[in-house]
């Protein structure tokens, strides 16, 4: 299906828009029978801190194995379940799956790792958010600061002083904040300055060019700049390329994420790929375990 292989994330107006009323309906129905089955699932993918060239953490980054029609990318699902409301319990469950994760990690020695979940505008706007994310905190014994909420520039700029008010009460708790494809929304700089935000993420549309257009370069080094004058960590999204990423490095950026450290994965394969300072059983005069 070219809809799953060729998938690309640039794409200008949304899967969903492609679908006609009658088949929403009906994948709003399987996705309502889906939500806590096994049909729904994270995938994480790695967060890479520059000045260690190492995992940072993981983002969470949801699934949906359809038993017909396959694998349903989150772009076709995400906004049905919103304007439907399945998304609070959606959101709440891959609050709590990626945080029961997250204690898996801390428990096999990665103790620093950090999870990214993102949030819909309509859980945003729910008033259970905040005890959802203190509950679920407790739940699993994790630090705040091991917990990042990602939100977009918009859903910020929906109801600005409900909005303030929520992340205020966020930074209080001390989780991080993170404003995911950074540079899309209606950036208000005013507001910026009173976010308390921890991170900035550049959406993929800034990295995309990054070698081959100045504008792209002057953007990010001004977003890099606003940032940590703000002191906020700013993170790259969707680096693809070694140029890309020798610029993103260059221009200050602090945290990469793209297929180029590593594509989103399951759990299992999460491990294979990244626990690597883990000395394997036979190398028993392996290098140290890394304590990071
Ligand atoms: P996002 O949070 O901005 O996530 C980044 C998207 O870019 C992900 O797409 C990821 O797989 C993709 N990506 C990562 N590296 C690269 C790269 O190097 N190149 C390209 N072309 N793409 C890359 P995905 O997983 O399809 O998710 C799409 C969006 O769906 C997410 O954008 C997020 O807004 C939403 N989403 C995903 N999981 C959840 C969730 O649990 N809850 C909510 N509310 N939204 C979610
Ligand atoms: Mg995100
Ligand atoms: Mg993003
Ligand atoms: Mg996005």
């Amino acid at each position: 299906q070219a809809k799953e292989s060729g998938r690309n994330a640039f794409v200008l107006f949304a899967d969903w828009m492609n679908d006609s009323a009658e088949q929403q309906f009906r994948l709003l129905a399987d996705l309502r029978r889906a939500i806590g089955s096994e049909q729904l699932f994270l995938h994480y993918q790695p967060k890479i801190r520059v000045a260690t060239q190492k995992v940072a953490g993981a983002e969470a980054l949801i699934r949906w194995r359809h038993p017909e029609q396959g694998l349903i990318p989150p772009d076709r699902f995400i906004r049905l379940a919103e304007r439907s409301g399945a998304i609070n319990e959606i959101g709440r469950w891959a609050l709590d799956q990626a945080c029961q994760q997250l204690r898996h990690w801390h428990d096999a020695g990665h103790d620093g790792w950090t999870m990214s979940v993102n949030l819909s505008p309509v859980q945003f706007s729910s008033p259970h958010l905040l005890q959802d994310v203190r509950e679920v905190i407790e739940r699993y014994a994790i630090a705040p600061r091991n917990l990042v909420l990602e939100i977009t520039e918009s859903t910020v700029m929906r109801d600005t002083d409900t909005s303030l008010r929520l992340l205020q009460s966020f930074s209080a708790l001390g989780v991080g904040i993170s404003i995911d494809d950074f540079g899309t929304g209606y950036s208000s700089l005013l507001y910026l300055k009173r976010l308390p935000a921890t991170e900035i993420k550049i959406d993929h549309a800034f990295v995309r060019d990054l070698e081959h257009s100045a504008e792209d370069v002057v953007i990010v080094s001004a977003i890099v700049a606003l940032g940590h004058a703000l002191d906020m960590d700013i993170v790259a999204e969707g680096v693809e390329t070694a140029a890309q990423r020798a610029y993103l490095e260059r221009l200050g950026c602090d945290y990469l994420q793209g297929f180029l450290l590593g594509r989103p994965v399951d759990a299992a394969r999460f491990m294979q790929l990244h626990d690597l300072p883990r000395p394997r059983v036979e190398l028993a005069s392996g290098p140290p375990r890394n304590p990071q």
